[in-house]
């Protein structure tokens, strides 16, 4: 089953072209890593599947149905509900600074569900603790290290059950002594068969822990496939060059 379908996608910022029809789909259970070059377009992607951009053209499904298609957006009521079933992890975290770690989690459910506080409450520390953090509910973020920030916009995101989970270079701002800890949660999640797309520079987590790897240049998706292939015998020069490069 597919959760996302997006079908030739074209987004620019004035004259300039930044994704270039792209089609990919997303199934059920899969976890995509997004690798590719500073400025290849991989955060407008994310953007644009959430709605924090408006793509120019192309259509984008979620769970089947249709947040744009044909370049034509649904109702705005309609965008929210289909755009509520993602979720999003920033490489900033983007916590709200004068909200506690439980205030933060419970923010956006009770604004946009009809669940009663104490399922909400319930779930929340169910959260913390499955991020590791089941003593920091009262904590506000400036307390919090930049791992423990990630975990807690991680347990936020996972607040609204989405169907999906994407990852916007989750660990790139965190010291490396801190990435481990926000890798082995996500690991966790995939390994319960999470849905989630990560754009990530962390090729050992790709490899290790996707079962697709996107390789995107220059707005478009130049190769995409199993990790172990894609990285031990890619086959267009681009993606060699990419990863000769850089790793
Ligand atoms: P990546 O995440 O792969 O580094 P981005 O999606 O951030 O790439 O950016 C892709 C291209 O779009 C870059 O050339 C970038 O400069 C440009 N871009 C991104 N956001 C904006 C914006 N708000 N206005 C104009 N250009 C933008
Ligand atoms: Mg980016």
């Amino acid at each position: 089953m597919a959760i996302i379908e997006v079908d030739g996608l074209t987004k620019s910022y004035g004259t300039l072209e930044v994704l270039k029809k792209m089609t990919f789909d997303v199934h059920k259970n899969d976890v995509v890593a997004v690798i590719g070059p500073s400025g290849s377009g991989k955060s407008t992607m994310l953007r644009s599947l959430v709605h924090l951009e408006e793509i120019n053209g192309g259509s984008i499904r979620v769970s089947g149905e249709y947040l744009v298609q044909n370049g034509l957006y649904s109702k705005p009521g309609e965008i929210k509900r289909i755009t509520s079933k993602m979720g999003m992890v920033f490489q900033h975290f983007n916590l709200f600074p004068h909200l506690t770690v439980k205030e933060n989690l419970e923010l956006a459910p009770k604004v946009v569900k009809g669940e009663t506080g104490a399922e909400i409450s319930r779930r929340s520390a169910e959260l913390l603790e499955k991020v590791g953090l089941g003593g920091r509910a009262s904590e506000y973020p400036s307390r919090l290290s930049g791992g423990q920030k990630q975990r807690v916009a991680i347990a936020r995101a996972l607040m609204m059950n989405p169907d999906i989970l994407l990852f916007d270079e989750p660990t790139s701002a965190l010291d490396p002594e801190l990435t481990g800890e926000v890798l082995q949660v996500m690991k966790k999640l995939a390994e319960e068969h999470m849905t989630m797309i990560v754009v990530t520079h962390e090729m050992g987590f790709a490899r290790e822990v996707a079962n697709r790897v996107m390789f995107m240049d220059h707005g478009e998706i130049i190769e995409s496939g199993h990790p172990e292939q894609l990285f031990t015998n890619p086959q267009f020069d681009r993606t060699k060059a990419f990863l000769n490069r850089s790793f």
